[in-house]
């Protein structure tokens, strides 16, 4: 299962990632969390990342695709993936397009194409609510709601007791810029999805809980319909043509 979770900052990616992952015992990438941990080291790297992602800006594409790829070998040599907030740009796309394309002419069948791809819809009042009351543990990374998941201690950590922080990024300045590239560079990748037939938009703004059911619906309905077995071709972005198991068009509204 080759999965994808896009979505707006705040949309709840990282939540809906993690149950898919252990769902369908998966690995979750999550480029978020991967480039948080390297902004932590105080290395040239570690600093450079941390500029970008502490002021809400993409970290540049070749970075990215760098730390991923690793992560993407080691997910496909198994039952694949779920990808939280990778591909965000066209660029990032395209090249997930190769690498797919590159695996199908390996001998693991199963791990040539995206199965699915989910854009959590979240309205923008609801989505800056959200950033700006969520902390997350220092220690674990847990991520609470001053208002609808506060903590049981007052700004400690339910799991480890850690003090829980605001993410640099989860400041009004960083949220306004990561929205705005959100809808300059992201939306471009969801059409491309779209034309494909994979995309599939889901009410990101109900409970956690409805918000997972949705998705498990969308994921059936598309096994049992990709179950028919016929092929179709899909046009890479590179201009190869990959054979893919047929799909109808995405359900997207
Ligand atoms: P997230 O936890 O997914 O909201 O990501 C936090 C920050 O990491 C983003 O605001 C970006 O600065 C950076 N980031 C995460 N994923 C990507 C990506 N695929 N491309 C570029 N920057 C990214």
């Amino acid at each position: 299962m080759n999965l994808v979770l896009l979505g707006p900052p705040g949309a709840g990616k990282g939540t809906q990632a993690a149950r898919l992952a252990e769902q369908y015992q998966i690995p979750k990438i999550s480029t978020g969390e991967i480039l948080r941990e390297v902004a932590q080291k105080p290395d040239a790297l570690g600093v450079r990342v941390g500029e970008y992602i502490n002021h809400g800006l993409m970290v540049p594409d070749d970075i990215i695709l760098e730390l991923v790829w690793r992560q993407l070998e080691q997910g496909a040599a198994q039952a694949g993936f779920v990808l939280d907030g990778f591909p965000r740009t066209m660029a990032q796309a395209e090249a997930l397009d190769r690498f797919l394309s590159r695996r199908s002419n390996t001998d693991s069948p199963g791990v040539e194409t995206l199965d699915a791809v989910l854009d959590l819809e979240v309205d923008e009042d609801e989505l800056i609510r959200r950033l700006s009351g969520r902390r997350v543990c220092s220690k674990c990374g847990a991520s609470y709601h001053l208002v609808s998941r506060p903590p049981r201690e007052d700004q400690r950590c339910d799991r480890d007791g850690a003090v829980l922080e605001q993410r640099k990024d989860d400041q009004p300045e960083a949220i306004r810029e990561r929205l705005k590239l959100y809808h300059q560079r992201t939306e471009p990748v969801l059409d491309y999805y779209r034309a494909k037939g994979l995309l599939h938009q889901v009410e990101g703004d109900r409970e956690m809980g409805q918000v997972a059911r949705q998705i498990e619906q969308i994921l059936e309905q598309r096994s049992q319909s990709s179950g028919a077995g016929s092929r179709v071709s899909v046009e890479t972005s590179h201009g190869d043509t990959d054979q893919t198991e047929s799909r109808p068009p995405g359900t997207d509204h």
